[in-house]
């Protein structure tokens, strides 16, 4: 097992990470920009380094910087934690070559996935359902056109390198699709450095449901079940749960299956997640993730696994410590993601927490590393925590949920606490009756 292990993030997951590290006895080195030094997450690791300025390009997207860092305090492994460089193909081959383990997937398999065009081919082979669309990279206009009009309005425009809901465009009608074919190749452009897209079915009425999967190096894959995201805003999750209110047992154990079966033929190894949009019945693969998410708490609540731990585990060449027979799903979980951000605009809301008091007592779980007094910076997500709940029952967790938001405190800046009320208080987001318009479309809507 890895003795110190580097953390390259900031914020809540670095805090997670180091957690997870701390109670494996591994020692752990946080870098750290200008802008973090009084993080939590700086403050509680055994070691930190400063490695850059604040902009991410800087420091938390600094290679040399951070190569560096593990070389100077003699870090065996590297855990990237979510976004910066976690799904950068060419840092992961960098951390190997320089002979540090990789807490991660092989830099092929990140290569492979990053492509979204590419991701589909691969998945589609190896037998998961796809969504109707272009066959990869739609190069002119007048091609895509041609593939729009043989499926029908409205598409979806995607950049393969898309992320965060970025170089993604609707077009609704033919007149309709130059200008969205443009627009998403643009930003895609801007955003990710390349312009290439393709062209989806747009799906009315989808949720969003996605598997978790865990691989070892010795051949082994297994599923930790779903978590349905499909209450979001801007193609950005805000609430997630498991399991999904919209899957039976029998749904839920063929998706896992041939999800785990999929990376399993892969040669995959770490933790993934398969992103599936679930309408009528049906899945179809939207992308995979090759690394942890934010939302990974409500597997970990409904499974009791550490997922944190078992990544660090495979990632140091040990088997999985459980069989897929051994996963027990049990009770229910959600997950409120609390962003820094003005409630009414989403506008970031950075500056001083003036006063913060969490909620706590049975079956709450925080993530996040603010305090009293720490100032969230102005450059970085606007994630400053997760509120996660479990019940034994979906009722149960709501009720909790409530008394939960009831109970926190975070003064001095804007956040997103009263958009999670006032969606709580929906009668169709208590039936679990949602797709991933609904919020937007129906529950802000009304005013
Ligand atoms: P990103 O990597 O930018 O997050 P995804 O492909 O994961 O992009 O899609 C993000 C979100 O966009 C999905 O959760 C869903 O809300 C919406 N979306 C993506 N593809 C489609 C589609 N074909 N039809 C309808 N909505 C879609």
């Amino acid at each position: 097992m890895f003795k110190k292990v580097l953390i390259a993030n900031r914020g809540e997951i670095a805090l997670r990470i180091h957690r997870a590290c701390s109670e494996m006895d591994i020692e752990t080195v946080m870098v750290h920009s200008t802008a973090d030094a009084d993080g939590m997450a700086v403050r509680l690791a055994d070691e930190s380094v400063c490695i850059g300025g604040p902009m991410a390009k800087d420091s938390y997207l600094n290679i040399p910087a951070i190569l560096t860092a593990a070389a100077i305090t003699g870090a065996d492994a590297i855990h990237p934690g979510i976004g910066f460089l976690s799904e950068n193909a060419d840092f992961a081959r960098m951390v190997e070559e320089h002979g540090f383990t990789f807490i991660g997937p092989t830099p092929e398999h990140i290569e492979q996935m990053g492509d979204k065009a590419v991701a589909k081919k691969t998945v589609k082979n190896l037998g998961l359902p796809v969504i109707e669309g272009s066959n990869g990279i739609v190069d002119t206009i007048a091609e895509g056109m041609l593939v729009a009009e043989e499926m029908g309005f409205p598409v979806l425009i995607k950049a393969v390198a898309g992320g965060g809901g970025k170089g993604m465009k609707i077009a609704e009608t033919a007149e309709e699709f130059e200008n969205s074919f443009k627009m998403a190749s643009n930003e895609a452009k801007v955003s990710f450095g390349n312009g290439d897209v393709y062209i989806e079915k747009y799906l009315k009425a989808p949720r969003h449901i996605e598997v978790q999967i865990i691989a070892d190096m010795h051949g082994n894959a297994v599923h930790l079940g779903e978590r349905d995201c499909s209450i979001q805003r801007n193609h950005q999750k805000v609430i997630e749960e498991a399991p999904s209110p919209a899957l039976t047992d029998a749904q839920r154990k063929a998706i896992g299956e041939l999800a785990a079966d999929t990376v399993r033929s892969m040669g995959y190894r770490g933790v993934g997640t398969i992103e599936f949009l679930y309408e009528d019945g049906q899945f179809y693969f939207l992308e995979m993730n090759t690394r942890l998410q934010v939302e990974h708490p409500i597997t970990e609540i409904v499974t009791s696994i550490d997922l944190v731990r078992e990544q660090i585990r495979v990632a140091a060449g040990e088997k999985l410590s459980f069989t897929q027979e051994e996963v027990k799903f049990r009770g229910h979980a959600f997950e409120c993601r609390i962003n820094a951000e003005d409630p009414e605009t989403f506008a970031p809301s950075p500056g001083k927490i003036t006063k913060y008091h969490p909620p706590g007592g049975f079956g709450i779980r925080i993530d996040s590393a603010i305090y009293e007094g720490y100032t969230v910076p102005q450059y970085y997500d606007s994630l400053i925590g997760k509120i996660i709940i479990r019940g034994s029952s979906r009722e149960g967790c709501l009720m909790r949920m409530r008394r939960a938001l009831r109970e926190c405190v975070i003064d001095g800046i804007k956040t997103n606490l009263p958009l999670h009320a006032r969606i709580l208080a929906e009668e169709k987001f208590k039936q679990g009756d949602f797709d991933i318009h609904w919020l937007e479309k129906e529950c802000l809507a009304k005013k």
